[in-house]
């Protein structure tokens, strides 16, 4: 997107203001870029997704134009190099627009970002390490050439997304690949995506499964074997379309690795901030509510009368609240987001969890209040509050780092030190 394209429209203020954040260059001009093409096209894309639980394609044809589905491709790959900071603030600001768009990107962005960045801190073979590189570079082509796009399906609705326990969907060589056999429910993007970055056990006659051994595969969306079943009609972030996934003796090509063996367990241990990437789209959110609500209040939101309701205390003591809980969010979230990195300290770690647990809850507090605070007609369909309530709803469910386990990690740590018991 060039200057030009971005003095075309008056963009919102940004999440994270440049100057007192210290944001590098890179992550101002990324989040302008999000942001313009948030209010110019997807804001007014985002009620028909919802309603209808369809999937945002003009969305993902928009951000490949605009360079973001290559935002943490590595620059030597033709990539943006975004860090993970820089997405993580970009996603923030998709995720005011759609939160569906910005739910799903991070699905296809992790497929770089953990696959680039983040696995260039972590322990490889220097022969594993070439092979790596020469794979990913066929995945970054993909995506930067051809606009593919890449989802996660990991959860099977056992314990394995929680990462208590080895996936079950399997993995078995076969000469040149792998056959897979499993299923993953929740796949957002399913039908839509080009493949499916599938988390899978290798499974080898006669040995116990172990998470060790967890790889990330991509599978073709095309390959003999993928079929997508189930309805999707569910309360929030209806354009994900996260039906079920089944694989039945899938064969896959053994360059379609998306990590080597071991690798994932080794991030999930070393880098635990990868798993913060679910929540920037509901900080957007929290911002979007906000937002709304002060242009209500105001009496300036576009297409409805100019009926001033900021005069009451009451609105603007619903307005401070909300305010104190977005700032209370958003410092915790950027320090957390600053610090991250390999082998991060017992205290970076917990802070980690609590700035993802405040996100995801205050997201869904803010947008409670948004609607107590506007009244009766801001819960309308014609206006996004209700949408933006909705979806705000699905961020603390959402493994492996759902509300209850932050609450129940951050708890233990606090009391226990490690190694300690009580016996
Ligand atoms: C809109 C949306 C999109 C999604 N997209 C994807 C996707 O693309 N890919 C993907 O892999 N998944 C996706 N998910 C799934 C999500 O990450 C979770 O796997 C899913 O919400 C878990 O639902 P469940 O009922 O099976 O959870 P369960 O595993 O049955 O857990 C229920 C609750 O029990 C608690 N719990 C579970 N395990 C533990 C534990 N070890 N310790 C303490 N408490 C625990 C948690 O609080 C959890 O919320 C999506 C979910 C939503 C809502």
């Amino acid at each position: 997107m060039t200057e030009a394209d971005l003095d075309l429209i008056a963009t919102d203020r940004p999440i994270f203001d440049p100057m007192a954040f210290r944001l590098t260059e890179q992550e101002e001009e990324l989040g302008a870029r999000a942001r313009c093409i948030g209010m110019s096209k997807f804001a007014q894309r985002a009620s028909r997704f919802d309603a209808e639980a369809s999937f945002p394609t003009e969305n993902y044809r928009d951000m490949h134009e605009a360079g973001l589905l290559g935002i943490c491709v590595p620059r030597e790959d033709g990539g943006e190099g975004a860090s993970f900071r820089a997405y993580m603030m970009t996603a923030a600001e998709i995720g005011r627009y759609c939160g569906a768009t910005a739910l799903t990107w991070n699905m296809h962005v992790c497929s770089c970002l953990w696959t680039g960045a983040l696995t260039d801190d972590l322990d490889m073979p220097a022969i594993e390490r070439e092979a790596h590189r020469r794979r990913r570079s066929m995945h970054y082509r993909r995506i930067l050439e051809d606009g593919a796009i890449y989802s996660q399906p990991f959860s099977e609705g056992g314990a394995a997304a929680a990462g208590a326990a080895p996936f079950s969907t399997s993995a078995t060589r076969v000469d040149g690949g792998f056959l897979i056999s499993g299923k993953k429910i929740f796949a957002s993007l399913s039908g839509h995506a080009d493949y499916y970055g599938i988390l899978c056990g290798e499974f080898r006659p006669g040995e116990r499964p172990s998470r060790r051994d967890t790889l990330y595969i991509a599978v073709p969306a095309r390959a003999e074997g993928v079929t997508v079943v189930g309805p999707w009609d569910p309360l929030g972030m209806r354009g994900t379309v996260s039906r079920t996934l089944i694989f039945e003796d899938v064969f896959v090509s053994e360059e379609e690795a998306l990590m080597p063996r071991g690798v994932y367990y080794q991030a999930a241990s070393r880098w635990p901030h990868m798993f913060m990437t679910l929540s920037p789209t509901y900080l957007g959110i929290a911002q979007a509510a906000y937002d709304f609500t002060v242009q209500y209040l105001r009496g300036e939101v576009p297409g409805l009368p100019p009926v001033k309701r900021r005069m009451y205390p009451t609105k603007q003591l619903g307005v401070a609240q909300m305010h104190l809980m977005l700032e209370q969010a958003k410092a915790l979230w950027f320090q957390a987001i600053t610090e991250a990195g390999p082998d991060p300290s017992r205290e970076q770690i917990m802070r980690a969890w609590a700035a993802h647990y405040t996100v995801m809850e205050n997201s869904n507090e803010i947008c409670q209040l948004a609607i107590r605070t506007c009244g009766g007609q801001s819960m309308l369909k014609s206006l996004p509050l209700e949408r933006f309530y909705r979806d705000s709803r699905c961020g603390s469910l959402m493994l492996p780092w759902t509300a209850e386990i932050c609450l129940d990690r951050i708890g233990r740590e606090s009391l226990y030190l490690p190694g300690e018991t009580d016996d």
